[in-house]
């Protein structure tokens, strides 16, 4: 063992690899105890926190020019200059204004959707096991210091740059360091400075870095550096970060916009040649005219509202517990179409109760529930002077990686199928701590369904094994009776099947245990040699209760249109009465596969037998990865969960990855596109109707924009077809003035909006249909842009009647009858957008369904609207820019009749969509 007095310089960095133990402990002033928290503190405040800050360069200038400098918004700068060229110093600046408006409301839109998402990052949660005076304790990976001792398991990222001083079966993946994908086998021996010429640091068999992860085994290591002190300090993803990518629908809504602003320039210029040709306008007129078409059309807040709504519902999904890292995963959230769930954890609390017991044929009670040890054990009728069941109990704590500890500490970790056993033995009065070493461990493995370990039992070798009953029943070729191994008959083995199946048909979770006494001179300790021909001891039966609202959510799921399947590494008929009891089944001929029966099916045969009610049990992560592709196939949009780092595969096959946040393995939440914080199914569910809610959110905000449009450009029209008979309705400033006051707030409002009543009782939607179908933009050009354009019109129409229309003729500009007329048009544009906006909140609800001041932006918008309407009527100075003039109370009020008139037309059309047939199946 190297000496201190051998290494005058203090040892840094990889170097400890070249240390025994017990010398990396001295140097680092620790030991196997861990750190005291006082001592844990001091060094925090010593080396910082453990995490890598990085700097980012301020992209306050790439966000302005982004807003305010995009194409779009540089023909409107440059339009701006060619109306002050002609000498229309107010059209100029009107359009610039209408530009720096925009250009805000971009810029904040996008800073509250950066901020949105950064404080996700903040509740990713990085938990670390450490040893602190002797107990184990979890803390914040950035609370981590040299010195602490951390216990690594399957699954963990690794948080430090560590050195290993104990391991089992420990292999990490290192890819993030050395891009090689292969897991690397870890020990704890000490290594040789020769053996380390030409080696990687990373390859160093005794070492762990920050950023790797474990694959499977578990470990005892130290930290010797932590933050930017690491090894490999450059990699930033200590912590998870959340892929700000634009999803699909962003880049939908670009798309869009592009075109829209192309369709609007094509038309500004068409607009030009006819209102020359047509209407015989001045050449200064036409291109006014054409100008304020173009920015009209131009739906310059698209893009950033869609991005706040995906952000913000993103926020709104965190409050139910559903942690999404990528925005696209929100809208495949609102298409998905079924769910691929696991059994425990996620449909189940995941904790353990052992309520049976079954050893030397008897059966035992234990009561009580929970992590408590109390409650009892009580014997059965026939269970006699019963020795065996205290040989069950104590494989159950031997052969076990939990950890409890007896009150006032009251700790607990791990498993809780391995706490369950240990608080059954508690309960019992035995011991529930091995005290005889351990030689060896065969690590629980989902594809074996097992574990063993290897003893020195008072001088002689024993394995004691533990797993599903079905495996370990057919591994056995003797049973425990008294104290001698008997022959395991066929008919013995029959009969404890039939007793296994009786406790699974009670939906309890079935675990056997076996023993195995091992020859002295073997050391031949493998599974296959321990796990093989052993001696049955007999079965715990563990209770674990359906979460409360996983019953409510299937129901949901099933009004909405999506399938929920169970996968479960668990036995079948355990798996069909959990099933059955959260309503995943409900008719009598649900189909239950087994793993071994889908090894034996062609992918076709598989894919034939997809039916509506189907359990997938016993089976493991790769055939759960195949389970996904099949329904993928199928044209299916399918979520699926997962904890282990074996789900993996699936994870990031599946649409959307759903991770358990607290007993899900790092790797898993790395590989999700969603995290559970509460691992609960509801939560996907919930999840799905935010994802849903948002879809309609962007549409409805779509339908909004478009359908001012069509108000704006009638006037125009009419003006330019009636060949200049009827003076222009609506001026372009006027129509300025709505782009700038009506289009802006309310339109952000329903971006935000809360889902409508129904949004669950409609089936998914298809992921391929376009944001904007043929009848949605029917709904908004030819249904609320006509009426609004009819409002507008005939508000025109009905202040030339008050003055005399038609005895004589239609007022010309610039008389103030004419400009008052259209100053009607604006005002009944801008009414009947009030109805409009309300409107738009629901689809086919009716709106009186939904609180009305519920969502508090759009009634901002709205009053904003009224507010800004006020003052282009009544303040002088906007009279004077915008062409404007005061109205009397009777024009105000006939505008005013517009916002009822809209809501009680538009009531009537969702009443008839309602009542239709199509939307009554959608509901059933
Ligand atoms: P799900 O897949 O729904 O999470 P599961 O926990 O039953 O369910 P696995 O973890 O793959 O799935 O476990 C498969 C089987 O292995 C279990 O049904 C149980 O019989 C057995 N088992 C689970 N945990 C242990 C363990 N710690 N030691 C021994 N056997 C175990």
């Amino acid at each position: 063992m190297a000496r201190v007095g051998d290494f005058p310089a203090p040892v840094k960095g990889p170097d400890f690899a070249f240390f025994e133990p017990e010398y990396v402990l001295e140097q680092l002033q620790t030991g196997f105890a861990g750190l005291s928290a006082e001592d844990a503190a001091k060094r925090l405040i010593r080396h910082g926190r453990n995490s890598i800050e990085i700097f980012v360069p301020s992209s306050l200038f790439r966000k302005l020019s982004g807003n305010f400098f995009h194409a779009m918004a540089v023909l409107l700068w440059l339009t701006g200059l060619v109306a002050l060229a002609a000498k229309m110093p107010e059209l100029a600046i009107a359009i610039w204004l209408v530009n720096i408006v925009n250009g805000s409301f971009s810029f904040w839109q996008e800073n509250c959707a950066q901020k949105a998402l950064e404080a996700l990052n903040k509740l990713l949660p990085v938990n670390v096991q450490v040893v602190r005076s002797s107990l184990p304790v979890n803390i914040s990976a950035s609370d981590l210091v040299p010195g602490d001792i951390v216990l690594l398991n399957e699954g963990d990222r690794v948080s430090a740059d560590m050195r290993i001083l104990s391991c089992q079966s420990l292999e990490i993946d290192q890819s993030i360091l050395t891009g090689e994908s292969r897991p690397v086998r870890k020990q704890a021996a000490t290594l040789e400075r020769q053996q380390a010429n030409g080696v990687l640091n990373a390859d160093f068999h005794n070492l762990v870095f920050a950023g790797t992860m474990v694959l499977t085994g578990h470990a005892q290591a130290v930290v010797f550096a932590t933050g930017t002190n690491t090894e490999f300090g450059k990699i930033a993803n200590l912590a998870q970060t959340i892929v700000d990518q634009p999803s699909p629908l962003q880049k939908e809504m670009e798309r869009l916009s592009r075109t829209v602003s192309a369709i609007s320039i094509a038309v500004g210029a068409a607009m030009f040649m006819a209102a020359k040709l047509l209407a015989h306008t001045e050449t200064q007129a036409a291109f006014m005219f054409a100008l304020g078409m173009i920015v009209a059309f131009v739906p310059e807040g698209m893009v950033p509202t869609v991005t706040l709504s995906l952000a913000l519902a993103v926020q709104r999904m965190v409050k139910r517990n559903a942690l999404v890292k990528r925005l696209s995963s929100v809208e495949a959230l609102g298409s998905c179409s079924i769910i691929c769930t696991d059994k425990t954890g996620t449909i189940t609390e995941n904790k353990m109760t052992v309520t049976r017991a079954f050893a030397g044929g008897a059966e035992f009670q234990l009561t009580g529930l929970g992590y408590s040890f109390e409650g009892t054990l009580i014997p059965g009728q026939d269970s006699g002077a019963n020795s065996e069941i205290f040989e069950l109990l104590k494989a159950g704590v031997w052969c076990n990686n939990a950890r409890i500890e007896l009150p006032p500490s009251n700790y607990v970790s791990g498993d809780p199928t391995e706490v369950a056993l240990l608080v059954a033995a508690g309960k019992a009065g035995q011991p529930v701590k091995c005290m005889a070493p351990r030689l060896h461990e065969n690590i629980f493995d989902s594809r074996r369904k097992s574990m063993s370990t290897v003893h020195d039992d008072s001088g002689s070798k024993v394995a004691y094994i533990k797993g599903s009953a079905a495996h370990i029943i057919a591994n056995c070729r003797r049973q425990l009776i008294g104290k001698v191994e008997l022959e395991l008959t066929e008919e013995q083995r029959a009969v404890l099947i039939r007793r296994v199946d009786s406790y699974a048909e009670d939906g309890l979770r079935v675990i056997a245990a076996a023993r195995n006494r091992i020859s002295e001179n073997s050391k031949d300790f493998s599974a296959p040699s321990v796990e093989t021909d052993a001696c049955f001891i007999g079965l715990f039966a563990m209770y674990d209760p359906p979460r409360r609202g996983v019953a409510e959510a299937v129901a949901k799921c099933k009004r909405a249109g999506i399938q929920v399947v169970m996968i479960t590494g668990d036995y079948e008929i355990t798996a069909r009465a959990i099933a059955r009891k959260v309503g995943i089944i409900e008719s009598d001929s649900p189909t239950i596969f087994t793993g071994a029966q889908l090894d034996r099916i062609s992918d076709d045969e598989f894919i034939e037998s997809l039916r509506e009610e189907v359990v997938f049990a016993r089976v493991n992560p790769d055939h759960k990865l195949r389970i996904v592709q099949a329904f993928q196939r199928c044209g299916r949009i399918v979520a699926v969960t997962g904890d282990g780092v074996n789900d993996a595969p699936a994870l990031k096959s599946a649409d959307i990855g759903v991770a358990m946040g607290q007993n899900g393995a790092d790797v898993a939440k790395e590989s999700a596109d969603m995290i559970l914080l509460d691992d609960n199914f509801a939560s996907i569910v919930s999840a799905i109707e935010e994802g849903r809610c948002v879809y309609d959110n962007i549409r409805k905000f779509a339908v909004y924009v478009f359908n001012s449009n069509m108000a704006e450009a009638v006037p125009f029209v009419v003006m330019l077809f009636s060949c200049g008979l009827i003076p222009l309705p609506l001026t372009v400033m006027q129509v300025l003035c709505i782009d700038l006051g009506t289009d802006m707030l309310p339109a952000l409002g329903l971006g935000v909006d809360p889902a409508e009543p129904g949004i669950m009782h409609r089936v998914p939607r298809n992921l391929n249909e376009p944001l904007l179908t043929r009848a949605l933009l029917a709904k908004a050009l030819l249904w609320y842009g006509a009426i609004e354009a009819i409002a507008g019109m005939s508000g025109y129409f009905f202040l030339n009647w008050l003055h005399g229309w038609p005895t004589i003729p239609l007022a010309q500009p610039p008389s103030v009858i004419w400009k008052m007329a259209t100053s009607m048009t604006l005002s009944c544009i801008v009414c009947a957008q009030v109805g409009a906006v309300f409107c738009c909140r629901t689809d086919r609800a009716s709106i009186f369904s939904v609180n009305l001041l519920e969502n508090r932006l759009v009634v901002a918008g709205v009053f904003v609207e009224i507010l800004l309407l006020l003052l282009l009527l009544f303040f002088p100075f906007a009279n004077q820019i915008f062409g404007t003039a005061p109205l009397g109370f009777t024009e105000l009020l006939y505008a005013a009749c517009w916002i009822p008139i809209v809501v009680a037309l538009d009531e009537i059309r969702k009443l008839y969509l309602r009542k239709s047939r199509g939307f009554r199946q959608a509901e059933r």
